[in-house]
Formats: C-alpha cells, structure tokens, sequence
C-alpha cells in the first residue's frame, strides 16, 4: 500500500511537472480542492471531452447535445430535492482541527473489517493451494464467520442511520466503535451535523430585488428543464437522449486524492428518455455500451468493475457505478442510473407547466422515464493518467519515465526533431510540421541531444517522435520512434499521414465502439 501511495505522489508532481495539473491560485498558496489545467492537461481533457461527446452524439442518430446554463432558477433545486437533501453528515475532531464526513469515517470502518476478511481468505487460499474451495472456506471459517457478522451487524446500523437521516445514531456508531482521527488519533468528536453542499450566491444587484441562486451542484439538471424544448425543436422521438457537458460545483467536505474530488469539476451526462416500462432494457444497455466506451481505450479491462447499489435514492430503481482502480483501490469514475420519471415530475409539479410526451405509437401522453450516465471528466482524466504512468528500468541501468497514454488522446501526437540545428534539417521538419499540423497537434523541438527531447516527449506521452537526419535530406525518410516500444524504423515522409493517423486518430477510437 505504501508503495502505491508513494507512485500516486509521484503522478502527481509529474502532473505538474510537465504541465497537465496546477494547484489553484498557486502563488497565493492554492485553493483547497480547486485545480487547473495546464498546457499539456487542457489538450487530454479536451480529447476525452471530444471521446465521450462524439461517441454520444455521432455514434448515435437519437442522441444530440445542450450547453444549459450554471445559474438556474433556484426552485429547480427544490424540485430536485438537492435544497433538502444533498447534504453529507460532517463531524470535527476537537484535537487535530480536522473535518470528516461521518458516514465516510464509519465506511472506512466497514472496509478494515472486509479487509481482515481478505487476509484470512487469502492466508487459506495459498496454504491450500489449488485445492482451495474459497466459498466454502468463507460459509465456514470460524475467524471469517466472527468478522463476517461483526460487519454485518456495523453495516446495517450504518444503513439504517443513513436511511433515517439520524444523526445522532451515526455518531454513537462512531463512539460505540471507537472509531479515531486518523490524524490526531483520538476520539474527541463533535456532534454530527448535516452540511449541505451547494454553494449558494446572489444575483441581482439592488439590495431588495436579489435573489438566493446556486451554482449547479449537477449538470443533469438542465437537461431536464430542457426536455420540453429540445424534443419539440428537435422533433425527437422516444427513445431519445440529450447529452451535455459543463462545469458542475460541490462544497466537499473533505476534498482529497488530487482531482478526484474537486470543490469545481466538470460533468458528461447524457439522460436517456423512454417509455415507462422499457427502462431496465435500456439501463442494462447502457451499462454494456459505457463499459465498452472505457474498454476501448485499451488501458486494460481488468481495471474496470461494476458496483450495483444496493441502496437506492427513493426515486431510483436501479443504479450502478464503474469503477476504475485507482492507485487507492477502485474507485468511481461513472454512475448509470435508472431515474424514473421523478425529474420530469418534480419539475412539472414545481413549476405548474405540462411535462409529458404524446406518443404517437400508443396514441398516449406521458411522463418519459429516464436513465442517466454521468461521468466526471477530471476522475475519467485521473484514472488515464494513473493508469499509464510508468517508472521503466532500461538495459544498461538507465531509467525513463513515460505515459502511456491512450494514442487518440495524447496531448502531443508527433514530435517533430531535425537531429542537429543546421545543414537544411530544422527547414526539412518545418515542411514536415506544415504538412501533419492541419491534422495531427505536432510539436517542434531543436533543443538539446535528441536522447533529451525523446524523454520529454515520453514523459509528456507523444506517441510518436519523427527525427529529421542527414539521409532525411537525400532520400526523404526519417526515423520514427515509438513510444511505447522505443523501437525506431525508417519511413517515407509520404507515408507519416498515414502510420500516424491509423495510431492516434479519434475516428479509429470511435470505430471500435460499432
Ligand atoms: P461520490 O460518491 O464520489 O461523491 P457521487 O456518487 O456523488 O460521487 P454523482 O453525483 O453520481 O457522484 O456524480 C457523477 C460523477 O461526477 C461521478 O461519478 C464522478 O465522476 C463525478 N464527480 C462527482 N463529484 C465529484 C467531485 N467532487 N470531484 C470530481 N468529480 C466528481
């Protein structure tokens, strides 16, 4: 564990390093859980944004895309229920100053526990070897027996809290299981409390005519204000989805793990609308179709799990999440879910206009049911980049850092490099360069040995270099280096559009998913 706390540290500074990720507001001491995006980090988060949204709305006719405001009405906020309850239970410890959310504290609890199980199995499974009945093991082993219902015990306490909204349960878990700080190591705690987590300003500027609004805690939210709009502009037809991707803030309580949570972030939701009735078809569907958008990316496919939720939100009646392991265990990247027709509802009943389809098979109106994927851009660019980073050994005891990320969605696809700064070579890369930028974002380097400008372009993740030479002058061939192999082969210069757009282009990507 400690070994891959310290390579997650390590992604970090190099995200900085080298220009993907910047600490907010760096010069005045950051912002907590705010962050930027550098040079290079704008360009793969731009590539995954132009991954989700072409598989959205290219790959399917039914599918078309909004770009909804940040501000909204504030009573939407109270139609979807986030004005109430989109809150997290918080505690603070009175030794080390730090804050908590309590539910997480007491799911940490429920992991240690799960984890002594693990051990236990794991211990059997290599004294008994390939005779090893594992099921059989856990329905009988007295030690995982013993911590099996201590779990239970602890999780259905914890969910009953959860359910009830009952706070002060919560904290006595936390006192009946002697749950500590991590930090300070005591069990000094507050009462719990309920912190909602929008962020709240005014809009409007004389003192009596403001007006309470909310920066979207969701994207998904103008979405729904919009259906009406788009399915009668658009003239679509259920089923039919509208896609969108924005900025969306929370007020975290505890904001940790670099951009994986993030007080401002950014959204790709796509809501599907269907007949009610039809919508398990389309849930099922839809986790198969986004499992396979992140398989494609080939950063491996046993990297990726389904967690079913077995607690649904009250309007919900099916919902999972993929997950990704990340350096700190698989966590989510994205949440499919079966939503009902709560949204379309609430919003009907809040704002006192008709929200429904005339569905002209069944000669019937209706309020559609929907499912939804939403996905965080910043989480899905954390895991690609914990995923590809890599400390490679090399013959001869020399090391390189390199990122091998998905080609299609490298910052850099082509380095252009004369091997020396004179005898006609930088002007052989220039025309170089003018003949792929139009296609390929290509970088130019003169600097330093080429040995130098190779590393920089792994440590940044070009798939490709392309060294200009002497023999480049005479023959029109260059030398092309691939990243991941560091092989190097001679090609035609007429040949590059070709190798690397078959390499890096989206529409290649894209084509994997039909
Ligand atoms: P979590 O349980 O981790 O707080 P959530 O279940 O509240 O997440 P959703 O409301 O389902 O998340 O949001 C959909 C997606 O938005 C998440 O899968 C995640 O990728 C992203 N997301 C949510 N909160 C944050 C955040 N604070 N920072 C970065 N991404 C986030």
């Amino acid at each position: 564990m400690a070994q891959k706390e310290d390579v997650f540290k390590k992604i970090v500074s190099h995200a900085k390093e080298y220009g993907f990720v910047f600490p907010s507001s760096e010069i005045y001491d950051g912002l907590g859980a705010v962050y930027d995006y550098g040079q290079n980090g704008v360009e793969l988060k731009n590539n995954i944004k132009r991954y989700w949204w072409e598989a959205m709305t290219l790959l399917h006719e039914n599918i078309v895309g909004i770009d909804s405001a940040i501000f909204m009405h504030p009573t939407i906020w109270k139609a979807s229920g986030h004005v109430d309850a989109f809150n997290d239970p918080l505690i603070d410890n009175k030794d080390s100053k730090k804050r908590y959310r309590a539910d997480v504290l007491i799911e940490d609890e429920i992991a240690k526990i799960e984890e002594k199980i693990d051990k236990e199995v794991a211990k059997a499974a290599k004294r008994f070897g390939d005779s090893f009945d594992e099921a059989m093991f856990r329905q009988t082993n007295g030690r995982v027996l013993e911590h099996q219902q201590k779990r239970d015990v602890l999780h259905s306490r914890y969910e009953k809290a959860m359910n009830d909204n009952d706070l002060k349960e919560l904290r006595q878990i936390i006192e009946d299981y002697a749950i500590v700080d991590p930090i300070s190591g005591t069990r000094n705690w507050t009462d719990v409390r309920q912190f909602n987590l929008m962020f709240k300003t005014q809009m409007g500027s004389s003192a009596d005519a403001t007006m309470d609004v909310y920066l979207r805690p969701e994207t998904a939210q103008g979405i729904f204000v919009n259906f009406l709009n788009v399915q009668k502009t658009g003239r679509m037809r259920l089923p039919f989805g509208i896609a969108q991707i924005g900025k969306a803030f929370r007020n975290e309580i505890v904001a940790r793990q670099f951009i994986f949570r993030m007080r401002e972030f950014e959204q790709m939701e796509m809501q599907f609308f269907v007949r009610p009735g039809e919508e398990l078809d389309y849930f099922k569907f839809w986790k198969e179709t986004r499992l396979k958008w992140h398989k494609a990316l080939g950063m491996g496919d046993e990297k990726y799990r389904f967690h079913d939720h077995e607690k649904l939100a009250h309007y919900a009646n099916a919902a999972t999440d993929i997950e990704f392991q990340m350096p700190f265990g698989f966590k989510e990247v994205e949440g499919i879910h079966s939503r009902t027709n709560f949204d379309l509802s609430q919003h009907e009943k809040f704002s006192g206009k008709k929200i429904q389809y005339f569905d002209p098979e069944l000669n019937e109106s209706y309020t559609p049911y929907v499912i939804e994927t939403s996905i965080g851009v910043d989480r899905m660019f954390l895991s690609v980049l914990c995923s590809s980073y890599e400390e490679q050994q090399l013959d001869g005891g020399d090391t390189r850092v390199v990122l091998h990320l998905p080609k299609a969605l490298a910052p850099v696809k082509c380095a252009i490099l004369p091997l020396v700064k004179k005898d006609g070579m930088p002007e052989k890369a220039r025309e170089i360069m003018d003949m792929l930028k139009f296609d390929f974002a290509c970088q130019y380097e003169e600097k330093d040995t080429v040995g130098k400008r190779y590393r920089r372009q792994d440590a940044i993740g070009t798939p490709f270099c392309i060294t200009i030479d002497g023999q480049t002058l005479q023959d029109n061939t260059v030398t092309l280096r691939d990243r991941d192999t560091m092989q190097q082969e001679r090609v035609a210069i007429s040949e590059l559009p070709r190798i690397i757009g078959e390499e890096c282009s989206l529409n290649n990507l894209l084509k994997k998913l039909v």
